[in-house]
């Protein structure tokens, strides 16, 4: 492992303002995927800034009926809050699909939604990789490509040697879970502090697969607020993965639904393991909106939202099987959804 220096700052303010004075710093909260990138050279920080005890570790009732979750939170408070189970049942079925009991225990709120990508060779360090080494090509394209992206991705076959490629998928089942619940994000930076719409935190690689968000160097995330549920919703998590536990998502599904005299009045779908990022089925939800939720209306929305999936081959037999793999994991979380309400 490199060497690096390590500072417990007494505060946010101070541990913003040691980032800021040193570009290669990392923030280090619960630590479940930083630790491994340090050991694997993934990252290479001369600073590491231990934030763990420095943001709120409360989950708190707010005025409007939501809760603000303190960054500090780990995820298994989180999953077992009563309030959470209740009022966001996708929020607690999400995080209880992640990761193992002792990884929950370490991970926290502040945390999850930035860990990186486990495509493999983001991870191998003697492999091309553009997110981990911007400019030196994408080891994905052409190699296994089970795990990866098939929305938001080039319309064309991507150019394994440009330096903008990127095929890899967000790994966090929780970020898919608050893309649904249209959270808050709560930063405080060098800049001071501001708030992002969850959704508008991650970003497609673009020009720069290295930047999984909007966050400029040196931002914390600080808290993140849940708005009050829509009254008679009903929500759920659902995850398809290659064992029964302890896996990455094949394919996620966070799906809220208010269901009014046999019409969807509110739907919202976001799909977890098949993007850069969350990804909101707007399309579907346009379609889905005002409509009776039956399951072949579910399936044509996720047939019209799919059309623009561009699956990719692979020495695994690549990923086409995500785009069928995702119109019935929808089609099915949907419809208990609905059975229920
Ligand atoms: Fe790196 Fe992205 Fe290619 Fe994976 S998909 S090798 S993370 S550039």
């Amino acid at each position: 492992m490199k060497p690096f220096a390590y500072a417990r700052p007494g505060d946010v303010t101070e541990a913003v303002r040691s980032a800021a004075a040193e570009a290669a710093s990392v923030y280090l909260a619960g630590g479940t995927n930083l630790v491994d990138h340090l050991k694997l050279g993934v990252a290479r920080p001369e600073l590491v800034i231990d934030v763990r005890t420095l943001t709120s570790r409360e989950i708190t009732d707010l005025a409007d009926g939501g809760l603000r979750i303190g960054a500090a939170v780990t995820n298994s408070e989180l999953a077992a809050d009563r309030r959470v189970r209740e009022r966001y049942p996708v929020l607690a079925q999400a995080l209880l699909a992640g990761a193992t009991g002792q990884l929950r225990n370490m991970a926290t709120a502040g945390g999850n939604p930035l860990q990186r990508t486990r495509c493999t060779y983001f991870q191998d360090v003697t492999t091309a990789c553009n997110k981990r080494e911007p400019g030196s090509g994408c080891s994905a394209v052409g190699g296994a490509t089970r795990q990866h992206a098939i929305l938001g991705t080039p319309a064309a076959l991507p150019d394994p040697t440009a330096p903008e490629t990127c095929i890899a998928t967000h790994p966090s089942d929780m970020a898919v879970a608050l893309a649904v619940l249209e959270a808050t994000v709560h930063v405080q930076g060098p800049g001071g502090a501001r708030a992002v719409p969850f959704t508008e935190l991650h970003r497609p690689p673009g020009d720069d697969p290295s930047r999984d968000t909007v966050l400029q160097h040196g931002e914390l995330i600080t808290a993140i607020d849940l708005p009050a549920p829509p009254a008679g919703a009903r929500s759920a998590y659902r995850k398809v993965r290659d064992r029964a536990s302890y896996a990455f998502a094949l394919v996620s599904v966070a799906a809220l639904v208010t269901v009014a005299d046999g019409r969807a009045t509110d739907v919202r779908i976001a799909l977890g393991g098949v993007a850069h990022k969350p990804w909101r089925a707007t399309r579907a939800e346009e379609i889905l909106r005002g409509a009776e939720p039956t399951e072949h209306a579910v399936r044509a929305a996720m047939e019209a939202e799919l059309a623009a999936a561009q699956p990719q081959p692979g020495v695994d037999g690549g990923n086409g099987f995500k785009i069928p793999l995702a119109t019935r994991t929808v089609v099915a979380a949907v419809r208990d959804l609905v059975r229920e309400a």
